[in-house]
């Protein structure tokens, strides 16, 4: 038995073990209600005021511009890939859509939006697999598409966009899945950006959906009604049951980043971590990092030995001291060692350690 497991885990991932003590605690007795949040409508006025104060919480953190909308969305990511074109893509007659391909989730992405809209696929990184960022250049970008469509950190890979492309009067939509709220982000950028939630910010099956208020109301009138972003902004996100525990946690995830200091604290945090560990693959000979150095991600950092059979034992003895979930995705292999916000430094030191040894021991 280990005392203290530390969870490396790509999605769902750890939370922060103030929130989890906080729910636990108030878990039985929702404010004095006698009855859990769980148990209560999501129509009753104490949750309505926990998912606004939800969006209030995210506003400060992030500093989002009045003209953009939250919407809390069914499905997790993927279900936005869908609902993406339905809401976006009859901007324009062509429905035409563009998506740089720089991962398989961005491959995802496109694959779905395929069913509603007509996709191009202006620039890929799958010829070197996946290790960088596609470069985009602006005569790239048809000033009549719709919106063109990114994934801001790839989380198989571990390689994220330094700097984002840009589109001109083309809104910009981004799958921040893996690093919303890790960076300061200048919202303004953005037509869109999204999330599903269980990397950052909270359980899994749900979405976070920021958009720039004048992309509603194109929403293709055969949409679903529970894709329509459209009718979701003016339902406050409550047009059916929807996951109230999960918009709980969202709530207790935000207030304990702002206790963390806010968003530039904790991405200063989450380079010291990211660095702690680059700095190990980078010292030795022994690993290997997945994605090129100028593209890398300070959340998700894959990385290799020499062969499978290393990784295997470095995998089997990083669990039995309490380093778990390291094990890398299966379309790439190796190691991956996912650091989102809630990871503390001594996890990050620990993992660090233990590589160090095993390169020592095993080199
Ligand atoms: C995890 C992840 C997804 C998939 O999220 P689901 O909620 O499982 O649909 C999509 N995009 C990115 C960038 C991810 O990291």
């Amino acid at each position: 038995m280990v005392s203290k497991v530390y969870n490396f885990g790509a999605g769902p991932a750890m939370l922060p073990e103030s929130v989890m003590k906080k729910i636990q605690q108030e878990w039985l007795d929702f404010q004095g209600m006698g009855v859990s949040i769980i148990e209560i409508s999501h129509r009753a006025k104490e949750f309505v005021a926990v998912l606004d104060e939800a969006k209030a919480l995210f506003r400060e953190l992030t500093g989002l511009p009045d003209n953009y909308r939250i919407l809390f969305a069914h499905g997790g990511a993927r279900m936005q890939f869908s609902a993406l074109p339905l809401n976006f893509s009859g901007r324009v007659v062509s429905k035409k859509c563009l998506y740089v391909e720089s991962g398989n989730f961005a491959s995802l992405a496109a694959k779905e939006a395929q069913f509603f809209c007509a996709v191009e696929t202006i620039a890929s990184s799958a010829a070197s697999g996946f290790d960088r960022i596609p470069d985009v250049k602006p005569e790239q970008i048809d000033p009549a598409a719709a919106y063109l469509h990114i994934t801001s950190n790839n989380t198989l890979y571990g390689t994220r966009w330094q700097q984002f492309p840009e589109s001109g009067n083309v809104p910009l939509i981004a799958d921040m899945t893996s690093e919303l709220l890790s960076r300061q982000i200048d919202y303004n950028q953005f037509g869109v950006v999204y999330a599903g939630l269980q990397k950052n910010l909270g359980p899994s099956g749900m979405a976070m959906v920021i958009v720039r208020e004048d992309l509603l109301g194109y929403t293709d009138e055969k949409t679903p009604t529970l894709l329509n972003y459209t009718r979701c902004d003016k339902d406050n996100s409550l047009t059916n049951t929807t996951n109230t525990f999960a918009i709980y946690v969202i709530k207790l995830v935000l207030e304990w980043l702002k206790e963390q200091g806010g968003i530039a604290a904790i991405e200063k945090r989450n380079e010291e971590k990211a660095a702690r560990l680059y700095q190990v693959i980078d010292g030795s000979s022994f690993y290997h990092g997945v994605a090129l150095p100028e593209h890398r991600s300070t959340m998700n950092v894959s990385f290799k030995t020499a062969n499978e059979e290393l990784d295997a034992k470095f995998l089997k003895e990083a669990d039995a001291i309490g380093l778990y979930a390291l094990k890398g995705h299966r379309n790439v292999g190796g190691i991956r060692a996912s650091i989102y916000n809630p990871m503390p430094l001594a996890g990050v030191e620990k993992l660090a350690e233990f590589m160090e040894m095993f390169a020592q021991k095993n080199g």
